[in-house]
């Protein structure tokens, strides 16, 4: 076998583990797994490089040990991928168990095959275990081409040993592992192998990470509610769908915050934003637009059964007990509800109609929801119904 082609898995595994200590930098824990896992394969692959430094049987038995590690993290870094519960100690255990079964085979055996078969089997059950963990708690398509790519290096691993072991016995002798066929075998189905593994363990890994900041990016910190940014995404990905959008604006906030403080002020918006959330219906989406307005998209709800939603939340809302807060009163929010117009061209134009909706209901006196009508085709202005007069 060229030797230079030896030299191709240590790097390439040498990259990989660098490359996911980097992302691990910035928070993730499971490429803080992968990122050793690799290194410590790296190191499992160069020993083939070096074995003429010293005996032979110790440095089988090391790179024994360094595969053996490797997949320890690589098994960790998944179950910490689809958080599945870490079973470090069991893993330890079954790892240690057969090293000393690799140890007899090398070193009181001296059975290559025998070593290698346990070697790669116990490799391989630690891989199976945290994709057999991980199965039911796939999420996107990264985590399935992640499962898909680590069945993959199983079938590998099993093909090749039953292929070798069992069929082809051709270990090519003691002394020059390099050059034998097995080497070979492995070397080229693993380098294809590893670089797919590699690349799934970081693009799920990255694509984590991304999500993790844009998430970030697209809340609003104080209630975790979208912010005006996220909204705009979550439009985006509704385009095509029809719904009612329903604004909603705490009333006299200003007075609250004066006479409560901020940071009951600071509660109440959070108590709002949680109630809010907990009542959205599948597919459905809410934001904070501004200090304390709410936008909320229901889809394919009617008009009617959108104020009726609106009226739930106000009654909710209106209803809290805020004497923990020192406050012996009610907090109230008016809401304004607007459909479908065939007119539209986008949800933006709802949301304007909403919120004349919302500031006809601040006009009638607030906590009450004022629902837009279709306006009949020959009328310039919305009609504009309450539905509801306070509580
Ligand atoms: P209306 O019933 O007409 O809506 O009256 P309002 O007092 O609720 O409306 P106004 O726009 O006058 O006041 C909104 C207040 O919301 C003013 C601002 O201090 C407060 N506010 C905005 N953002 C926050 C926030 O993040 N935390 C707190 N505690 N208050 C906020
Ligand atoms: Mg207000
Ligand atoms: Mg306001």
């Amino acid at each position: 076998m060229d030797s230079n082609f030896a030299f191709l898995l240590p790097v390439m595994m040498l990259i990989f583990g660098c490359t996911f200590l980097i992302v691990g930098r910035f928070g993730s824990r499971e490429a803080k797994l992968w990122g050793p896992g690799y290194l410590f394969a790296a190191a499992a692959f160069s020993v083939p490089l070096i074995d003429s430094l010293m005996p032979e049987r110790v440095a089988s038995v090391i790179a024994d040990a360094l595969f053996l590690t490797a997949f320890i993290f690589y098994s960790g870094a998944i179950l910490a991928r689809f958080r599945r519960p870490s079973y470090l100690r069991l893993r330890l255990a079954f790892s240690a168990v057969t090293y000393l079964g690799m140890l007899y085979a090398a070193l009181v055996a001296v059975s290559i095959p025998a070593e290698f078969l346990l070697n790669d089997l116990s490799c391989v059950a630690l891989l199976t275990f945290a994709v057999v963990l991980s199965l039911p708690h796939m999420r996107h398509t990264a985590d399935k081409v992640l499962i898909g790519v680590s069945g993959l290096v199983i079938a590998d691993t099993v093909i090749r040993n039953i292929v070798f072991v069992f069929i082809v016995p051709s270990y090519g002798g003691n002394n020059d592992f390099i050059s034998s066929e097995y080497a070979f075998a492995m070397q080229a189905s693993a380098s294809v192998l590893v670089l797919m593994f590699a690349l799934a363990g970081l693009a799920a890994t990255t694509l984590d990470t991304v999500m993790a900041h844009r998430d970030v990016a697209e809340r609003d910190p104080l209630t975790g509610m979208f912010n005006r940014r996220g909204f705009d995404r979550k439009v985006e990905e509704a385009k095509g769908i029809e719904g009612s959008v329903v604004i909603c604006d705490i009333d006299n906030f200003k007075w609250v915050n004066d006479t409560l403080g901020h940071g009951p002020g600071d509660e109440v918006l959070r108590a709002f934003a949680d109630m809010l959330q907990v009542r959205l219906p599948d597919g459905g989406f809410a934001a904070r637009f501004g200090g304390e307005e709410f936008v909320i998209f229901l889809p394919a709800t009617p008009l009617v059964a959108a104020a009726d939603f609106a009226n739930r939340v106000r009654l909710a809302f209106a209803g809290i007990d805020r004497k923990a807060m020192g406050f012996d009163g009610r907090i109230t929010a008016s809401f304004g509800v607007a459909g479908v117009n065939a007119a539209d061209h986008s949800l933006y134009e709802q949301i304007a109609r909403a919120d004349k909706a919302l500031y006809a209901a601040k006009e009638s006196g607030r906590n009450r929801v004022m629902v837009e009508g279709e306006p009949p085709r020959d009328m310039s202005g919305p009609r504009v119904v309450s539905i509801s007069k306070g509580c």
